[in-house]
């Protein structure tokens, strides 16, 4: 199999096919993060992506960039530490809903907040998908997975808006069937200095779309296509409206400066009173 030239400098074409199933939205991410990579002439030595565990997790396998392979919900937390020990590399963390919104919610929480200048790209499929389609902090409350047979009993949470009231500066959502929005959207994350997430609303049509009467791929994709709404049309809509609706595109940006520089500050701060103090 041979890549495209958009993706051949980020793809490690040796380990494929993919370990994802038919039709799940995995692959659409992954190829669009390559192109952005690509449009923004990114040089994959200069690139690290972290993962944690999950279906999702897994993506890292095929990237000829650096890449770190963490434990559960502590993407972040690594990504974190990458970041702050070199602030000139482009650091992606990617995450499952279960690993950013569920196991990993507090590094989540603090990574927006602290303004780390990390990307978080969440692919959202509500559901773990790896470990058998159990639901999530983003399943939405009635709906069904291997752990709620007959209806989910937990209402789930907005990943977007729990990122912007953690005050991530940047924070925006696509789905895997708006593929052009999402390699905008992935740019434009990538390019802001601070903390930034994009979450994709992405297809498991084995766990998520089985238990839902969608375990046809296409069908998932009629589904985002049904459900996205550009955000200024979704402001316009009324509450009746909205119901089963989903803003997209850049929800929120906030210019603020981000851990390293104000690190940095604090660090010139030290030396010259350490110097001082001689
Ligand atoms: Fe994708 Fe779902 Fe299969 Fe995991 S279980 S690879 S999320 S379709």
């Amino acid at each position: 199999m041979r890549a495209s030239a958009q993706v051949s400098a980020y793809l490690k074409d040796d380990d494929l096919p993919v370990f994802w199933c038919s039709g799940c939205g995995n692959g659409i991410i992954l190829n669009s993060i390559m192109r952005a990579f690509n449009a923004m002439q990114l040089p994959p030595n200069e690139i690290v992506v972290v993962t944690g565990i999950g279906c999702w997790g897994k993506a890292d396998d095929y990237l000829l960039t650096n890449s770190l392979h963490g434990t559960h919900g502590r993407a972040l937390a690594f990504a974190t530490g990458v970041k702050a020990a070199n602030p000139d590399l482009t650091v992606l963390a990617l995450m499952g809903d279960g690993d950013c919104a569920t196991i990993g919610g507090n590094h989540f929480l603090h990574a927006a907040r602290r303004n780390i200048d990390v990307t978080a790209v969440v692919s959202n499929n509500f559901n773990y998908g790896m470990t058998g389609g159990q639901y999530s902090a983003t399943t939405p409350a009635d709906s069904y997975t291997s752990t709620s047979v007959y209806g989910n009993p937990e209402g789930e949470f907005d990943l977007c808006e729990v990122g912007v009231a953690a005050r991530a500066g940047f924070v925006a959502r696509s789905t895997v069937y708006h593929v052009t929005l999402l390699q905008n959207l992935l740019q434009k994350a990538i390019s802001h200095e601070g903390f930034s997430m994009l979450e994709v609303h992405s297809s498991c049509p084995v766990y998520f779309g089985r238990y839902n009467q969608m375990n046809d791929p296409v069908q998932m994709m009629k589904w985002w296509e049904s459900r996205a709404v550009p955000q200024k049309r979704y402001e316009q809509l009324s509450e009746d409206e909205r119901a089963e609706k989903v803003p997209v595109g850049v929800l929120h940006e906030e210019p603020r400066p981000d851990f390293s520089s104000r690190y940095r500050k604090i660090q010139e701060v030290a030396q010259r009173r350490a110097r001082d103090s001689k």
